[in-house]
């Protein structure tokens, strides 16, 4: 895909009213830290558009991304974030959920997961529920450069048997480093907002 053009065009918090968009929805899920902005910026090019762990002041939103003015990258809050009371996290929980039942635009949900550790309770959590929204989430296991590649089918497993998902679930391995898995990311994209 040609990248023309790439805005964050809406930001949305606990209480906000989700934008009703009329172009397709692909959404990115993972707990903090996992690489989700690194990934969204990878796909898009840009060193910063999403904004990193790193950046002070990262608020917990959802995030609407334009894209050529006819896709939207849907950035939802990382969760497992320590700094924030569980109270919050429970609140967030339902944010990710409302969204998943809401979205009529919604054509892929991409789950993040590090390649080099088993997924946590957390990541589960958020698989379920994407699954119980009629969806089978896409895994990207992140930070691929950080393991040998003799350790990548094992993890890949390791992966697959934790969430509990089936053989018909595509486990994209990536690296923003390398940007390794960018183009097979960009095809599963491409293929689901066709249909
Ligand atoms: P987010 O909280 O999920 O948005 O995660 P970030 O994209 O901010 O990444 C968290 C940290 O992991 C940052 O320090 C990134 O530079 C680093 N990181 C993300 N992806 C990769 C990757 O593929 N390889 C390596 N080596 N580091 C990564």
């Amino acid at each position: 895909m040609v990248i023309k053009s790439a805005e964050l065009e809406t930001v949305c918090g606990i209480t906000s009213k989700l934008p009703e968009n009329t172009f397709p929805e692909i959404a990115f899920a993972g707990k903090s830290n996992v690489g989700k902005s690194s990934l969204i910026n990878g796909l898009l090019n840009r060193k910063s558009l999403a904004r990193t762990s790193a950046s002070p002041g990262k608020t917990q939103t959802i995030n609407f991304y334009n894209i050529n003015k006819n896709l939207y990258f849907v950035d939802l809050p990382g969760y497992g974030y320590a700094k924030v009371s569980q109270e919050i996290r429970n609140k967030w929980g339902k944010m990710i959920e409302r969204y998943l039942h809401a979205s009529t635009q919604l054509k892929a949900v991409l789950l993040l997961v590090d390649i080099r550790h088993a997924p946590g309770e957390n990541d589960v959590t958020m698989y379920n529920w994407i699954v119980a929204n009629g969806y089978e989430p896409v895994i990207i296991a992140t930070k691929l450069d950080k393991i040998k590649r003799s350790q990548k089918d094992k993890n890949i497993k390791v992966i697959r048997e934790t969430l509990g998902c089936g053989k018909e679930t595509k486990i994209i391995p990536f690296s923003a480093v390398s940007k390794q898995g960018k183009e097979e990311i960009w095809n599963l994209i491409e293929d689901s907002i066709q249909t």
